[in-house]
């Protein structure tokens, strides 16, 4: 047995150990562990500081994970759109295929619990009807595993999955969504990458949250990752008490980066059943953005989304740098609030003419060397108060 495996063997899993440990009385531990399985391995429960950190949060149960009765346990639609078991089909050129119900780490915010830690729902028993639809829907280029978390599979596992996609000509890429480098690092082993290696392109999602899981362990297996030739991506969640502070994404987008992580997605957690308590405003989402973009090197902006409910996909949303926009110019504020004016690139006939009439060239510029629109006029403007943003 590796040694992650026997760490995923040590995890508190039990509810005699919730109530033990985390001190959560047993009739509710039990109903949370009904609802939903607990497993924290021991790498990540030695990375709590104090009871409710950020790390608490994340893998711990809370009672207020049975107030949520309302709620939707599939709100992306992930099982309406799944044409065969194990996959599931929703933009033009990418499937995402779930291979396994097990996770190194089961956390308390995730948007499958209907599925994850349960065999018999993401089963080895679909993955044939899986092979046969990416094979036969030449449209797809680009193969996300995913789960529960791919890594969880033995490498001989993985590897035949991967060797079958690879003998699927249209496939060009394959991602692999894993928490594993964030919640057990021990998983990157440099068997794991030398067997990667043998299938690129292969790009890695992970999942880092907060600047606290950025371990000498998290850097080494990431560092790991990079060596081997897989671009990896990490996808935030927007979670209450855990992240939603600009001072805090900030840190762990400068440190994702010295690890060789490019953040990739910030997301609004998603309305699902059990983890509406992690829920936090639209407007923080923004705030957080407007205060990494400008102040920091683009490379550590994430793409800010929401997953939209109903099955709509990641829609992005940004602060309003835009003041005004028609056909002949943009009027556009910058981080520190000061506004400029870009004059439109493709002048309307009615720009046109009047250029041609005051230049006698149609260049706009009025010295008749440039062949593009008009130049740019840069406004600055005093400092926009609050009010004269909104
Ligand atoms: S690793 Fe991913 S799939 Fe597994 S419990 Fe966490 S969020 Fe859910």
């Amino acid at each position: 047995m590796e040694l992650w495996q026997q760490m995923v063997r040590d995890s508190v899993h039990t509810v005699d150990q919730l109530v033990n440990r985390f001190k959560i009385d047993r009739q509710v531990a039990e109903s949370l562990n009904e609802f939903f399985q607990v497993r924290i391995n021991p790498y990540y429960l030695s990375l709590i500081r104090y009871p409710g950190d950020p790390i608490w949060l994340q893998c711990v149960p809370d009672i207020q994970e049975l107030q949520d009765l309302d709620a939707a346990e599939d709100p992306l639609m992930e099982d309406a759109m799944s044409p065969v078991p194990n996959i599931t089909h929703r933009y033009p050129d990418r499937a995402l295929f779930l291979t396994t119900s097990q996770c190194g780490l089961y956390c308390r915010f995730c948007t499958r619990k209907r599925k994850v830690g349960d065999s018999e729902k993401i089963s080895m028993k679909g993955l044939e009807a899986a092979f046969n639809y990416l094979e036969t829907h030449t449209e797809i280029r680009d193969v996300i595993l995913s789960g529960g978390d791919p890594l969880m599979l033995t490498d001989v596992m993985l590897e035949k999955i991967l060797k079958r996609l690879r003998q699927i000509p249209h496939i060009e890429i394959i991602r692999l969504g894993t928490k594993m480098p964030c919640v057990l690092p021990q998983r990157i082993t440099p068997k794991l990458v030398e067997m990667l290696k043998k299938y690129h392109p292969i790009y890695i999602n992970t999942h880092f949250n907060h600047p606290w899981e950025i371990t000498p362990e998290s850097s080494k297996a990431c560092q790991m990752l990079a060596d081997a030739g897989c671009p990896v991506g990490n996808q935030m969640v927007l979670m209450k008490d855990v992240n939603d502070d600009p001072v805090i994404v900030k840190e762990l987008m400068q440190k994702l980066l010295k690890i060789r992580v490019r953040p990739y997605y910030m997301y609004m957690a998603d309305e699902t059943k059990g983890a509406n308590h992690f829920r936090t405003s639209i407007a923080k989402g923004l705030e957080i953005i407007d205060k990494l973009r400008g102040w920091t090197s683009g490379l550590a902006i994430p793409h800010f989304v929401i997953d939209a409910p109903g099955g709509g996909g990641k829609i992005p949303i940004l602060p309003n740098y835009v003041l005004h926009y028609d056909d002949e110019k943009i009027v556009l504020r910058n981080y520190k609030n000061k506004v400029y004016t870009y004059n439109n690139g493709s002048q309307t006939t009615k720009a046109k003419k009047a250029a041609v009439k005051n230049n006698g060239n149609g260049n706009g510029n009025g010295n008749g060397k440039s062949k593009r629109g008009a130049i740019t006029r840069k406004v600055v403007l005093p400092e926009l108060t609050e009010a004269d943003l909104n």
